[in-house]
Protein backbone atom coordinates (compact mmCIF):
# COMPACT_ATOMS: atom_id res chain seq x y z
CA UNK A 1 0.00 0.00 0.00
CA UNK A 2 1.48 3.41 -1.22
CA UNK A 3 1.36 5.84 1.39
CA UNK A 4 1.52 9.86 0.35
CA UNK A 5 4.75 11.37 1.38
CA UNK A 6 3.03 14.37 3.28
CA UNK A 7 -0.57 14.68 3.96
CA UNK A 8 -2.41 17.25 5.39
CA UNK A 9 -4.78 17.36 8.13
CA UNK A 10 -8.22 19.78 8.00
CA UNK A 11 -9.33 21.64 11.24
CA UNK A 12 -12.06 23.83 11.72
CA UNK A 13 -11.52 27.28 13.60
CA UNK A 14 -14.32 29.12 14.54
CA UNK A 15 -11.74 32.07 16.41
CA UNK A 16 -9.14 33.54 14.61
CA UNK A 17 -5.56 33.92 14.59
CA UNK A 18 -4.97 29.83 13.77
CA UNK A 19 -2.98 27.98 16.47
CA UNK A 20 -0.53 25.17 15.66
CA UNK A 21 -3.02 22.12 16.71
CA UNK A 22 0.15 19.89 17.44
CA UNK A 23 1.86 22.80 20.05
CA UNK A 24 -0.07 25.90 20.21
CA UNK A 25 2.64 27.90 18.40
CA UNK A 26 1.41 30.75 15.88
CA UNK A 27 0.67 29.90 12.07
CA UNK A 28 2.06 31.26 8.68
CA UNK A 29 -0.55 31.30 6.16
CA UNK A 30 1.09 29.14 3.24
CA UNK A 31 -1.93 29.70 0.74
CA UNK A 32 -5.14 31.63 1.32
CA UNK A 33 -7.96 30.17 -0.65
CA UNK A 34 -10.52 31.73 1.66
CA UNK A 35 -11.93 33.84 -0.82
CA UNK A 36 -12.68 30.87 -2.94
CA UNK A 37 -15.28 27.75 -3.60
CA UNK A 38 -12.96 26.05 -0.65
CA UNK A 39 -12.86 28.43 1.69
CA UNK A 40 -9.77 27.48 3.21
CA UNK A 41 -6.09 28.07 4.07
CA UNK A 42 -3.36 26.01 3.88
CA UNK A 43 -1.09 27.40 7.75
CA UNK A 44 2.72 26.12 8.41
CA UNK A 45 3.86 26.41 12.56
CA UNK A 46 6.55 29.03 12.86
CA UNK A 47 8.17 26.87 15.39
CA UNK A 48 11.22 25.71 13.74
CA UNK A 49 11.05 22.06 15.89
CA UNK A 50 7.64 21.57 14.67
CA UNK A 51 6.78 23.07 10.89
CA UNK A 52 2.94 21.56 11.04
CA UNK A 53 1.18 22.03 8.12
CA UNK A 54 -2.15 21.53 7.99
CA UNK A 55 -5.64 23.50 6.05
CA UNK A 56 -7.93 25.48 8.24
CA UNK A 57 -11.35 25.32 7.48
CA UNK A 58 -12.97 28.90 7.55
ZN1 LIG B 1 3.55 23.51 15.80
Amino acid sequence: MIQPAKTLEFFLYSDQPATCPRCGSRTDILLDLAHTILQTQVHVCLERSCRFEFFVTL
